[in-house]
């Protein structure tokens, strides 16, 4: 159900009232003219989607673009600067009143654009996660958008999937489906296939399952009965409102900086105010000075640069493989102090291949890798031969309890299904065994499938003599449990065996037999819980990946733990744990010392260890609880069902985008496309490439606000007033009009290029930011004072110099003031020119970021320039601005008196270096290094 385009299927009356539930399979089948076993023809079911249009519901994306520009216009401020202006026309300062109005135009309409602009990319990339069903058509199993399913589909439903359409059921294995999204009931409901009563309420029919809830247990076989706006859910919220959220945190806490600085820049104009009145400037003229003030001052642009750096986080993070689902993610990233991670697929390539066998009389290597079947069978310390009896039934039963499939593709070998199982089969065949003759000659009757939570899988065969046989296959310590040891080589010897294989890296999987009547028809939990022979191990690497390693040591110079999550036995995780540098010298812990532990531990044990083992998704979630505890960030990735309550607890969610389940895509914040580790770690940079960014922009926005604010100050309230043909003329360094022409240009073409600033060199060599360390930090608040300063005195300096020098040598006043005043403004725009080169590094200099890295910035000075030479030199805009030519030593000037802020900046950036070197833990509150050895138990 993911697409934007609004669609209202054609859905016939009949089709609606039909009472599925109340009806037999056969019956419900034949109304839709549906084939359980072979689905729909491909032809029949394009033909289905003419007529009843896709499976989607109808979404209203995002706000209005009305609304978005109301929200834009409906702002206090909004309203006292289109006051002003027209009380400034009313008053005959119609110019004044028309350049106030253009600002207000201006700024505006672009706040609006970019914010939509912003908002769209977002929301389509939050949407960007495709929904898939698994669908028979002309017989064949095959993986469908969901959108394109049909009434009349046969649909295979497995745990962790989100139902894609109402279904009834026709099959179902212990199916279990979570109905909130309809019932608001989170216990799961069992489903079955018998026929319930007509007038069952929708969270009663159990033999249906509805479109939008999701599969938390089992499995199941359903014919989709209603697509689209014809479901239950597409019934109740005809339009789905799944408006992205543009709010986070950040613009929050922006937000009320703006309100503050709004008021508190009111009353200073109002002040202003007065005291232009005081000093005997004219109505019009002290109120054009209060307003131009509050429209120079106030940071209108703020909240569009954060929605836009955060739009370009969200864009970035997609092309480095992490969609971002909710917003406020991409500043939380910044702060993550530690990322929990899953090992195979995650940290490991997930490509699994047999490398032992054990079996009661013998071990075995094998060799190759990948998933050729090419490759020779030893017995230990002996050249290649065939497999012997023992090792023979091992592989068989490795080969039979199975859902994957190896085929040759395009001249290499493509593996379908889970990489364990595959693995197995890549064994057999390197043995010499048929696969598919195997599955031929032992049909397979029934299968528990395997379900992390349990550890195995269990299949019933015909054994072809008119028997049957169960096989199991498993984590070891599960499969032991079940099998009668008495004979062998005993229960310590195997798990000894276990250990020694596993602490070189291997995923280790038991199997184990057992022969049932032929009476025996289905397989149930009872069936396999004990009395089995075991028939022996098999060993298989998982490769970590080498990106996953790089990332690892990146994230311990950026002063984040990883932490390895997983399924897996203790010493394979301990020495993956060890390859890939996670596990630091610390012990590994598994889910049963962690069952165990009271609460008070728990959290020391969480931070001290590293790698958790054999660990189920409830323990991910106390382990997730008590590391906030401990104040940390985090981060963490799962993939099933039952990981979501993680998820959804963790800072920041992290889903599997090719192998997760939707129930984790949706309880997730991030999504990587790629499953890949390194990714996140990615995402983690991008975080805190955005709020550096933002912090840039506020160190650029602040200053130049506040500079333009203290020259108009220092001269309503110190400069003289000049009696000059009769006429009082206030001596100002700049006109109200010129004033707001700075704001206007400098707003367009300097604030904005900030937000697209590369990363910084040491951006991963720093610890964590505080996710409380308030955005106003010290270092804004001094920088926007030194800076404000330093522009108001180099502009109103040279202002006062140019206009005596002038005066002195007798010329007229009005021209020596427009000349001294073009220069001032002159000055302004060349020291914001130079200030932009210095924000964009918060530590270094231009030259160590790279002096091009970021084009924008120079488009942005580019427009500026040619923008100001018309201010200076067009007729026109003389007349408007009273602004005079000024001759090429004076831009010159200009141009040294502006670059002083280069040496300023400079030295501050040398000190604050310093002093972060000497001390390197200020501003951070966190423990983050603890101490590396705790022990358990
Ligand atoms: P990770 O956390 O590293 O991603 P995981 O949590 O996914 O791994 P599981 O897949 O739950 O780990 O596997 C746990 C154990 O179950 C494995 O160590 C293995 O012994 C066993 N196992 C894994 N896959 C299968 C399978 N297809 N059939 C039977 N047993 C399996």
């Amino acid at each position: 159900m993911n697409s934007s385009k609004p669609v209202s299927p054609t859905v016939s009356p009949r089709q609606r009232e039909q009472p599925w539930h109340a009806l037999p399979s056969e019956a419900v089948l034949e109304a839709l003219q549906a084939r359980p076993d072979d689905g729909l023809s491909e032809s029949e079911a394009r033909a289905r989607l003419e007529r009843h249009g896709p499976n989607v519901l109808q979404r209203v994306s995002g706000e209005s673009p009305l609304k978005l520009l109301w929200r834009q216009i409906n702002n206090p401020l909004i309203w006292v600067l289109l006051a002003s202006a027209t009380l400034a026309i009313v008053l005959g300062k119609v110019t004044d009143g028309l350049i106030v109005l253009a600002v207000v135009v201006l700024n505006t309409l672009i706040g609006f654009v970019q914010e939509f602009r912003a908002g769209k990319a977002i929301e389509a990339l939050t949407q960007m996660v495709p929904e898939n069903a698994t669908v028979l058509r002309d017989g064949q199993k095959l993986t469908v958008p969901a959108a394109e399913l049909v009434p009349g589909d046969v649909v295979l439903l497995a745990s962790g999937d989100k139902v894609p359409a109402d279904v009834r059921l026709l099959a179902a294995r212990n199916l279990q489906v979570e109905e909130a999204a309809l019932t608001g009931e989170s216990v799961p409901a069992q489903k079955r296939v018998d026929t319930v009563a007509p007038n069952a309420g929708v969270g009663d029919r159990t033999n249906m399952a509805f479109g939008g809830t999701h599969v938390t247990y089992g499995t199941g076989t359903a014919v989709v009965v209603a697509t689209g706006s014809a479901t239950e859910l597409g019934r109740i919220s005809q339009l789905l409102r799944e408006a992205v959220d543009l709010q986070t945190p950040l613009t929050k806490a922006l937000a009320t900086i703006s309100r503050y600085i709004t008021v508190s820049i009111l009353v200073i104009s109002a002040v202003l105010l007065g005291v232009g009145l005081l000093r005997g400037y004219a109505v019009a003229e002290s109120l054009m000075a209060a307003l131009t003030l509050a429209v120079a001052a106030i940071p209108e642009g703020l909240p569009a640069i954060v929605t836009i750096a955060l739009a370009i986080g969200v864009q970035y993070m997609a092309a480095r493989r992490a969609i971002i689902r909710k917003l406020p993610a991409v500043e939380t990233l910044g702060s993550t102090t530690v990322i929990c991670s899953d090992k195979t697929g995650t940290l490991t390539r997930n490509e699994m291949t047999v490398q032992a066998l054990w079996t009661p009389t013998a071990t075995w290597s094998i060799s190759g890798v990948g998933y050729a079947p090419q490759g020779e069978l030893r017995r230990e310390g002996q050249p290649p031969s065939s497999p012997d009896e023992h090792a023979r039934e091992l592989l068989v039963a490795g080969a039979l309890c199975n859902d994957a499939s190896v085929r040759p593709k395009d001249g290499a070998w493509e593996l379908t299904g889970d990489p364990t199982e595959g693995a197995l089969l890549v064994a057999a065949e390197k043995a010499g065994l048929k696969v598919d003759e195997l599955h031929e000659r032992y049909p397979r009757v029934d299968a528990i499938p395997f379900e992390s939570e349990n550890q195995f899988m269990a299949t019933l065969h015909e054994d072809g003599r008119g028997g049957r046989f169960i096989l199991l296959k498993g984590a070891p310590e599960v499969v032991l449990r079940r099998c009668a040891m008495d004979e062998g080589p005993g229960t310590s010897k195997v798990l000894a065996e276990v250990e020694r294989l596993a602490s070189r890296g291997m995923r280790m999987l038991a199997m184990a037999s057992r022969s049932v009547p032929a009476s025996h028809a289905g397989l149930q939990f009872e069936d396999v819980a004990g009395g089995f022979r075991l028939l022996g191990l098999e060993g298989m690497i998982d490769p970590p990946r080498e990106e996953a390693i790089h990332a690892v040591k990146a994230c311990h110079a950026a002063g984040i733990t990883v932490k390895m999550i997983t399924g897996d036995h203790a010493k394979t995780a301990e020495a993956i744990g060890a390859q890939l540098g996670i596990l630091e010298g610390s012990q590994v812990v598994t889910g049963a010392q962690l069952a165990e532990l009271e609460e008070n531990r728990l959290g020391e044990v969480a931070t001290a260890s590293h790698v958790f083992a054999r660990v189920a998704p409830e323990h991910k979630l106390r382990l997730v609880r008590a590391l906030q505890q401990q104040g940390h960030v985090v981060a963490m990735t799962g993939d099933g069902v039952n990981d979501a309550p993680a998820l959804k607890q963790a800072n920041i969610g992290v889903a599997m985008g090719i192998t997760g389940t939707a129930v984790s895509k949706e309880a997730a914040d991030i999504i990587l496309t790629d499953d890949n580790f390194a990714s996140i770690v990615a995402a983690v940079e991008e975080g805190r490439r955005v709020y550096d960014n933002l912090i840039k922009s506020l160190a650029f926005v602040l200053p130049t606000n506040l500079g333009l604010a203290l020259i108009l100050i220092v001269g309503v309230a110190f400069f003289p007033i000049m009696r000059l043909d009769g006429e009082d003329v206030p001596l100002l360094a700049m006109l109200p009009t010129q004033l707001l022409w700075i704001n206007l240009v400098a707003t367009v073409a300097l604030a904005l290029p900030l937000a697209f600033e590369t990363r910084e060199p040491d951006v991963m060599r720093r610890l964590p930011r505080h996710p409380d360390a308030p955005v106003l930090s010290g270092f804004v608040l001094m920088r926007t004072l030194l800076v404000a300063l330093l522009m108001c005195a180099g502009a109103t300096g040279l202002f006062l110099w140019e206009y005596s020098f002038e005066v002195g040598r007798g010329t007229a006043h009005e021209v020596a003031l427009a000349q001294a005043q073009t220069m001032a403004v002159t000055t302004v725009i060349m020291f914001q020119i130079f200030y932009l080169l210095n924000c964009r590094s918060l530590q270094d200099s231009v030259f160590r970021i790279g002096l091009f890295s970021n084009p924008t910035v120079y488009a942005g000075i580019g427009l500026l320039v040619l923008l100001q030479l018309g201010f200076m030199y067009l007729p026109f805009m003389q007349r408007i601005f009273d602004t005079a030519p000024l001759s090429l030593q004076e831009l010159g000037l200009c141009a040294l008196v502006g670059a002083a802020v280069l040496p300023v900046i400079g030295v501050e950036k040398w000190w604050r270096s310093r002093r972060a070197r000497q001390h390197p833990q200020s501003g951070r509150r966190l423990p983050l290094r603890v101490p590396r050895r705790a022990t358990v138990g």
